[in-house]
């Protein structure tokens, strides 16, 4: 667990910080422990940014918290867009070295927050358009919390809450694994029925592209939540090819992980598969993802290639020669997948792609618009 000083900044992010560290802090300033509380409940469940504003806490503390460099986080938000079918919003948020994306996916009773880990990402996959950002710098635990409560705040416009949370923005969350986990902890804190954006564990899931070491960390972490794997290819040289990562964790190593994974924590790893045509769309590729998890206790979610030019009147870039494979090709594999294993096997439909917000979309768009800095934003979700 990071300490309170451990945010990027020399401030000490109280958005960041538990109620335990928070009532360790309210002691440390000479007030009763549960100042701490109090704090953590104007921060997390009322939302509110400013400790002058904290007017149930005394004068001294707040004064007492500022002379020791705390604030609490507040990303500014640089654009925001509604899509035309209500079923995404996608936040564009500027983070230092960089701007960050966030989106709010609406899926019938769901309202899932894909959040973002890391400005930019240091893993170079090569159909993922943050991978061309390169790696800009962790996001603190703070900055995770506040993605959410700005978009649970979107989504209490509507009278509706945030239900799930998928680590899918940018970066490779299992990089930035102390805040990330310390973020997921803080949001799982109090799960019921409080005003807050509390989303229990079971709603929560962690993406990789295939981190090992991290896999291994949050197998053994008493913090319970899903694991996605972002497998993307059935052959290790069709992988490498796209994911250079592979070079060091091969695909054995990550159904191996999985497997791990569930007989841990008693629940099936998700793998990721992105469909790109005459890449890993074939027949021979649906087999034998078959065969690889044919006896591992697993889930499939196929996401067909989101391309750069896909969104109407918008102009295309050219991105590598990743092309999404024609619908029935999708249908073929899907079905294929679904005849052969006896995995859940989902489909995962682009929500928002009018407005950007599938994945990446937002890339494209900054590039397009602002051509002296391409590579300001990338989205991976
Ligand atoms: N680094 C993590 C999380 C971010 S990527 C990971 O790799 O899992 C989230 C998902 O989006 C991954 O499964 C990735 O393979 C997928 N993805 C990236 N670019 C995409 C694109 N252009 N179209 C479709 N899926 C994409």
């Amino acid at each position: 667990m990071p300490s309170a000083t451990s945010t990027t900044s020399a401030l000490v992010d109280l958005k960041g910080l538990l109620p335990e560290q928070l009532r360790a802090l309210a002691i440390d300033l000479g007030e009763p422990a549960y100042r701490g509380d109090q704090l953590f409940t104007w921060i997390q469940q009322q939302g509110e940014c400013s400790l002058a504003a904290m007017t149930n806490l005394p004068k001294r503390f707040r004064e007492g918290l500022m002379a020791a460099g705390a604030s609490v986080s507040h990303l500014q938000l640089l654009e925001r867009r509604d899509s035309a079918t209500g079923m995404a919003v996608k936040f564009l948020f500027e983070a230092e070295a960089g701007q960050i994306e966030s989106v709010l996916i609406v899926d019938g009773d769901r309202r899932t927050a894909c959040l973002s880990s890391q400005v930019g990402c240091a893993l170079d996959c090569k159909f993922c358009a943050t991978g061309r950002m390169g790696f800009k710098r962790n996001l603190g635990a703070g900055q995770i919390v506040d993605q959410l409560l700005q978009l649970h705040a979107a989504a209490a416009e509507h009278g509706d809450r945030v239900t799930n949370i998928v680590m899918m923005g940018m970066g490779e969350p299992l990089l930035n694994y102390d805040e990330v986990t310390q973020a997921l902890r803080i949001i799982r804190h109090g799960d019921g029925p409080t005003a807050g954006p509390a989303v229990g564990g079971r709603r929560i899931t962690i993406s990789t592209a295939g981190y090992l070491p991290g896999i291994l960390r949050l197998t053994e972490d008493d913090l319970n939540v899903g694991l996605a794997i972002s497998l993307n290819a059935t052959t290790d040289a069709i992988r490498e090819r796209l994911m250079p990562i592979n070079r060091k964790w091969p695909i054995a190593d990550l159904l191996r992980a999985a497997r791990g994974y569930f007989e841990r924590k008693g629940r099936r790893v998700t793998f990721e598969y992105v469909l790109m045509d005459g890449v890993t769309d074939s027949d021979e590729d649906a087999t034998r993802l078959a065969v690889l998890t044919r006896s591992l206790p697993c889930k499939i979610n196929i996401i067909p290639y989101n391309e750069l030019g896909a969104s109407p009147g918008v102009e295309a870039v050219a991105f590598e020669d990743f092309r999404r494979p024609p619908k029935s090709r999708i249908e073929a594999f899907v079905r294929r997948l679904r005849e052969s294993t006896g995995h859940t096997v989902t489909l995962r439909e682009s929500r928002g792609s009018d407005i950007g917000a599938a994945c990446g979309q937002l890339y494209r768009q900054q590039e397009t618009r602002t051509r002296e800095q391409p590579a300001s934003v990338g989205v991976a979700g």
